[in-house]
């Protein structure tokens, strides 16, 4: 596997039709190579029994990559279930080279989220990175982000312990940036979470001003 593939110009964490994304495959290489991105990480949705041909969606991804000549990387975004499984098979487990681990359509239970996504962080998914993406969007949802603030950090803090990265989400705005502090910069990833071209071109252009 891989090193740290979250370094150099990546895209991380696109959306596309195969689920409820509005932006072609073949279009995010076309912006990479417009923009001279090193890699473009695709963090696509997925279930445990998935409404789209995953094997269709990898073997695209990869013909894309070969015939731009851009690194591309297959990723899957799957949801923590109440206890800390997540909803992705084995077969389509094996096929992530980046795991993300979301928070949606979770039960209102605070308890029963903090345990499952204690349980979820903590898990071994093998050598491939792994990051919480839009961490906390739970609370958030909740109105619960302020008062949860310290079980919230205590999960990030158990999210680098266990080796997880955490997702700076550009479309949710969590971490909170009043909290970026919190997380180690090495397990900091940018995700742009994008369903639209805006949305990726956006994201672009915002690491193009940060790195100067
Ligand atoms: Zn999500
Ligand atoms: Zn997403």
């Amino acid at each position: 596997m891989r090193s740290n593939p979250f370094t150099g110009r990546y895209l991380f964490h696109v959306h596309t039709p195969y689920t409820d994304g509005q932006v072609p495959v073949r279009a995010y290489f076309d912006l990479a190579v417009r923009a001279g991105l090193d890699r473009l990480i695709f963090l696509e949705h997925i279930r445990a029994a998935p409404r789209y041909d995953v094997t269709q969606f990898v073997a695209e991804v990869r013909g894309c990559a070969a015939a731009c000549g851009v690194e591309a990387l297959v990723g899957f975004e799957a949801k923590v279930l109440p206890g800390g499984a997540l909803d992705i098979s084995e077969e389509h487990l094996a096929l992530a080279e980046v795991l993300g681990i979301a928070e949606h359509g979770f039960p209102a239970d605070f308890d029963l989220w903090r345990a499952s996504i204690r349980r979820a962080l903590d898990a071994s998914y093998g050598s491939r990175p792994v990051v919480w993406v839009h961490p906390g969007l739970w609370l958030k949802k909740h109105g619960l982000l302020e008062a949860r603030e310290q079980e919230y950090l205590a999960l990030l803090a158990l999210a680098q312990g266990a080796g997880v990265k955490v997702e700076m989400n550009r479309r949710y705005g969590l971490v909170p940036g009043h909290l970026a502090g919190e997380v180690a910069p090495e397990a900091l990833v940018r995700g742009a979470d994008a369903h639209r071209l805006e949305d990726a071109e956006a994201a672009v252009a915002e690491m193009r001003s940060a790195s100067g």
